[in-house]
């Protein structure tokens, strides 16, 4: 198969891998994905559905779909969510077809979401390989959570009990990527990602 991105499958090989990049919040999953993006515009970056209300500045369809409750378990109980997951109160999932899509396209595709979901799609995708980011230390996770400014005191409490959580489930991943500098974490995902790109057929 070849694919319009230009992708080339290795022989006996059919569609490329599924990244998975996970870690807590603040540790600069977005930025990195973001630079990721820009390195390969050709990758596949999945846009998830969430309850969760835009913060200034997102762009529905783009950043998420922005969804209601009645909407989302619609489209969880039909089946159409990869993997989803209830975060700090709000509710995320990623839609399957358009991954599945991009994958049978030939385009290695690339989801950013939380520790369960990653754990669901594992479950789900064998081939899948689970990054998981994190910071230098935890003093500069807490800086970055509370620098960011988008979430009050109680918020933050929650998030950061989740992330203790997050990273202690380190060893269940593939990969551990250390967000010391964007960019360079960017470029060696970028490798992970296009290394041994393409996973077994499964016929
Ligand atoms: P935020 O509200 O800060 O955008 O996202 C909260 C957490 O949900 C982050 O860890 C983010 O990576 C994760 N997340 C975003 N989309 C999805 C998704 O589709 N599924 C899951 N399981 N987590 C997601």
């Amino acid at each position: 198969m070849s694919s319009s991105a230009g992708f080339e499958p290795r022989p006996g090989t059919t569609r490329p891998r599924l990244t998975v990049v996970s870690g807590p919040s603040g540790v600069g999953k977005s930025s990195v994905v973001s630079a990721l993006r820009a390195l390969h515009p050709d990758l596949y970056f999945s846009v998830s559905v969430t309850t969760r209300p835009p913060r200034p500045g997102e762009v529905d369809g783009q950043h998420y779909r922005f969804i209601d409750k009645a909407e989302f378990d619609r489209l969880a109980g039909a089946g159409e969510l990869l993997e989803h997951a209830e975060y700090a109160g709000n509710h995320y999932g990623t839609p399957r077809a358009a991954v599945e899509a991009a994958l049978d396209a030939g385009r290695p595709a690339v989801l950013e979401i939380e520790l369960q979901g990653a754990r669901q799609v594992r479950a789900a995708m064998p081939g899948a390989q689970l990054v998981m980011l994190v910071p230098p230390s935890w003093e500069t996770l807490v800086t970055r959570l509370v620098g960011r400014g988008t979430e009050d005191e109680a918020l933050i409490a929650k998030r950061l009990a989740v992330a203790k959580e997050e990273l202690a489930a380190e060893s269940e991943f593939d990969k551990v990527l250390v967000n010391s500098d964007v960019q360079v974490a960017a470029s060696e995902l970028l490798t992970w990602v296009l290394a041994d790109s393409f996973e077994q057929g499964r016929s």
